[in-house]
């Protein structure tokens, strides 16, 4: 059986609101992230997804419910330095992630505050940069780099702390589509290469595709769960909660109603290419 990576049971949390009125931004959401997958998370705006990527590592602590990482409940105070190591996060704004005014002690900073040893530190970063495909930058100055190399390195940052989770939120909403492309790249390669279990949260359906396993929100519950293909036939459920299907999943959905033999289903531009094809 597949080994838990962070399990949510029952977690709802709620942020503290004046007049004792209550509005739960993660409402009785339970979940089994296993170690190793690739999934992602999609939502409109409001829809819990950075509570409950908080929730992840122990930002935030559920109101009620519980979570655990690899088995250490986030709640109690004596895991919380190893629930912080296990998981890492990377946020959305890429200027905010920078430390340093060099790239290599941006790095090792994570490290230097977990008391790695020096040499240790110096392996990590060489490690880390040549993960992201940052070597030649080893001493550039950060503020000066694009978007895309900026969120690069804001992930070798969080590598360098030898996390087993990596929880992206939203790390490709302020890039263009070369800089998304380098990080969709960087995180699909730590998935694959180094089994790390990664958690991507974002509003592109594109990237959504990438994923093994995609989770829809909406009022902060869980209204979608499974293989992307098999979520993104739910067309209708998804334009119900304002969310988009990938451009090839529409055109499929359009040609299948205007009586055209495809799979509305299909999520790979190929396979939609190649039913057309077939029909000309
Ligand atoms: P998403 O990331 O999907 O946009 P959020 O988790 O940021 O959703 O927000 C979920 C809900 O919680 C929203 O209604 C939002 O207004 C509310 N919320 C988020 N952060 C705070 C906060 N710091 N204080 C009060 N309410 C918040
Ligand atoms: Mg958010």
């Amino acid at each position: 059986m597949a080994t838990s990576a962070i399990k949510l049971e029952n977690v709802s949390f709620s942020y503290p609101m004046s007049e004792g009125e209550e509005h739960k931004a993660v409402n009785g959401v339970s979940l089994d992230i296993e170690e190793g997958s690739f999934v992602a998370l999609v939502g409109h705006n409001g829809s819990g997804k950075s509570t409950l990527a908080k929730l992840l590592n122990g930002l935030l602590v559920p109101t009620s419910g519980r979570v655990s990482v690899y088995g250490a409940d986030t709640a109690d105070d004596k895991k919380i330095y190893e629930v912080r190591s296990s998981v890492g996060m990377v946020f959305q704004n890429p200027d905010n992630q920078m430390i340093a005014t060099n790239v290599e002690d941006d790095i090792a900073f994570g490290p230097e505050n977990l008391g790695v040893p020096r040499e240790e530190i110096i392996s990590r970063v060489d490690w880390a940069l040549e993960k992201v495909g940052m070597s030649e930058f080893r001493n550039a100055t950060p503020f000066k780099m694009s978007g895309g190399q900026k969120q690069r390195l804001a992930i070798a940052g969080v590598l360098a702390i030898k996390p087993r989770v990596m929880v992206l939120d939203e790390s490709t909403a302020m890039l263009d589509p070369k800089g998304r492309d380098e990080v969709m790249s960087v995180i699909k390669q730590l998935n694959r290469e180094e089994k790390m279990t990664v958690v991507h949260i974002t509003h592109y359906m594109d990237e959504a595709l990438e994923a093994d396993r995609l989770i829809v929100m909406n009022e902060g519950k869980i209204v979608l769960d499974g293989k992307p293909s098999d979520v993104f036939a739910e067309h209708e459920l998804l334009t119900k909660i304002k969310l988009g299907v990938p451009c090839v999943t529409q055109l499929a959905v359009t040609l299948a109603k205007a009586g055209i033999k495809v799979d509305p289903r299909t999520i790979d531009e190929e396979v939609l290419i190649d039913s057309l094809c077939k029909l000309l």
